[in-house]
């Protein structure tokens, strides 16, 4: 039997922060992901918080080319990114309770003075602030049920964005100094390729811990290449570490095998000792397997994504569709294929017609969420291309209500179709606000209004989906405000159409597509199935995507 004060007595709840120093996009998301993969192979019961250091209370207002992908979880909320890293990693979905930002903080301490909830107390900056940071960690551990709670701290060591989320480490730290674990992934720059990795910046990085009173107890290194001895030893002298809390994180083919790459260099035990857990020896089998199967794919099948959110300066930027090129991974997986994924401008489509023409270079075609006016036309362009040519099209969200557009202007000859987020004024308006939006929209309502979140769906039996899904009822996550008209369904179906997604109550079109025999694959969703893919549970529509592109042998030009 066991000591009854000892069994009775509750496993304290480990929290692992993540900060990023010398620079931003140094991986702290998949970094974080990957150590909450490492550590559940070992048995714990792992959950992921995200801080995000903007002002905005919410991911939803902020512009995808600056900020990435705006990631949606089932309950609704809107947030960064990194929440669908974890998800993929962990193979679990969070809620709204493990995404918070600077505004949804000073909002929530704001609310509670406004209605006393201090009791008359001068509410300051610090210890309130940090004081409702540290609630939040703990009551998202506490709802997960989570042995670990990994919190990835967004910014860079040193910004004064980041400060507050800094302190509240440190107010953690002195009531439970046993049950931290602060973790820094840093970045080794180099002049050239085959030049020393500098160690120096890392070096600063660790002082600005130092300074606002805390110090990392492990170290992740991420450069090009791996570490040599004698960088991990300068890291571990100058940063008050030892050298086996300096883990070497190059750059890898594909961030599935960042988990393995990270318990080569002893990751996994490095943490357990240093929070006392009492882990069993971790096992990577599925995530080594996963990697075996990306690396001996064969077949090659070139998925183009014709977008916009893609420069950034003179720069091609593709976080803004992470989720997407993740569903297409998982799908290929699945498919045995090797994914090739290339970015599609669509203005270019506008400018230039001739130039659809490329499209036939492809094994298929994404046409991904999107809002507002700019590439829309050449979107559309692309979409009745792939219709006409049999190339196999997704479209996701925007990119299904295009394909209505495509379809109403063309076959159904209504040629003024439109969306009435373009055209307002359109004699077809074929996608049209939902009711519910308008009221929001005429008071400027945008903050975290839309239709947001997990929402049934019912499928119609014999149909694409229904055979890819292999289902009757599904669920999956939306962010949109228009929809297909219900006043033009019957026409569209009359036409050829097939919506083999509804509501439960038939009044919302979640997925159309064209029958087989018109089409090898033509399929778009209200939905954005890409948001609940994961590597270990590729999406269905995903996997159906990427067999139909496999099997579809390039056309020729015309
Ligand atoms: N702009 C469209 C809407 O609001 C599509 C949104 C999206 O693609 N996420 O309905």
């Amino acid at each position: 039997m066991p000591h009854p004060s000892r069994s009775a007595k509750k496993k304290n709840i480990k929290y692992i922060f993540v900060t990023g120093g010398v620079m931003s996009g140094v991986g702290k998301g998949i970094a974080s992901a990957s150590i909450g993969a490492i550590l559940q192979s070992r048995g714990l019961s792992v959950t992921a918080v995200k801080i995000d250091p903007y002002v905005n209370v919410d991911a939803g207002t902020m512009n995808p080319t600056e900020h990435g992908e705006v990631f949606v979880l089932d309950d609704g909320t809107e947030c960064d990114q990194d929440m669908g890293n974890y998800e993929r990693f962990l193979n679990k979905s969070l809620s709204g309770a493990d995404y918070m930002t600077t505004g949804s903080v000073y909002k929530a301490v704001i609310d509670r003075e406004r209605s006393m909830g201090y009791g008359g107390k001068c509410v300051e900056v610090v210890p309130h602030i940090p004081l409702e940071i540290i609630d939040r960690i703990t009551r998202a551990a506490q709802h997960a049920a989570a042995d670990v709670v990994i919190t990835e701290i967004g910014g860079t060591v040193g910004e004064y964005q980041n400060v507050l989320f800094l302190e509240a480490v440190r107010m953690l730290k002195i009531k439970h100094p046993e049950d931290i674990l602060l973790v820094l992934i840093s970045y080794l720059p180099m002049m050239n390729d085959d030049n020393e990795q500098k160690t120096k910046p890392t070096q600063y990085a660790v002082r600005a811990l130092n300074a606002a009173g805390l110090q990392p107890d492990l170290i992740l290194a991420r450069a090009k290449h791996p570490l040599d001895k004698k960088r991990k030893e300068k890291i571990a002298f100058n940063c008050n570490l030892r050298e086996e809390d300096v883990i070497s994180a190059p750059d890898v083919g594909s961030v599935y095998d960042i988990p393995v790459n990270f318990e080569k260099d002893g990751v996994g035990n490095r943490i357990v000792q240093k929070l006392g857990l009492s882990a069993r020896r971790g096992r990577l089998d599925g995530w080594r397997l996963l990697g075996k199967k990306a690396r001996t794919a064969k077949k090659t099948v070139t998925i183009g994504i014709v977008g916009k959110y893609f420069s950034s300066g003179a720069f091609v930027l593709t976080d803004a569709y992470i989720s997407v090129i993740e569903a297409v991974k998982h799908g290929a997986l699945a498919a045995g294929v090797k994914p090739q994924i290339e970015w599609i401008d669509s203005e270019q489509f506008e400018k230039n017609p001739a130039a659809l023409k490329s499209l036939d270079a492809y094994n298929g075609i994404v046409v991904p969420g999107g809002f507002g006016s700019r590439g829309v036309e050449g979107k559309i362009a692309a979409i009745g291309y792939c219709r006409r040519r049999g190339i196999p099209y997704f479209g996701l969200c925007y990119g299904m209500q295009l394909a209505v557009v495509e379809y109403a202007r063309s076959v159904l000859k209504m040629r003024s179709a439109h969306t009435t987020e373009i055209d307002a004024k359109t004699a077809h308006p074929v996608i049209d606000i939902l009711p519910e939006q308008k009221k929001l929209m005429a008071e400027n309502n945008y903050g975290g209004t839309m239709r947001l979140g997990a929402w049934p769906a019912v499928l119609a039996k014999g149909s694409i989906a229904a055979a890819a899904y292999g289902v009757g009822k599904i669920s999956e996550r939306h962010r949109h405000r228009y929809e297909v008209n219900p006043e033009y369904v019957g026409r569209l179906q009359k036409g050829g159409v097939v919506f083999s997604g509804t509501s439960p109550d038939a009044r919302l079109m979640e997925i159309m597509e064209l029958p087989k025999a018109v089409h090898p694959f033509f399929v778009g969703t209200q939905f954005h199935p890409e948001l609940l893919s994961r590597p270990f549970a590729p999406h269905p529509l995903f996997v159906a995507f990427m067999k139909a592109a496999a099997g579809c042998i390039k056309k020729k030009s015309l």
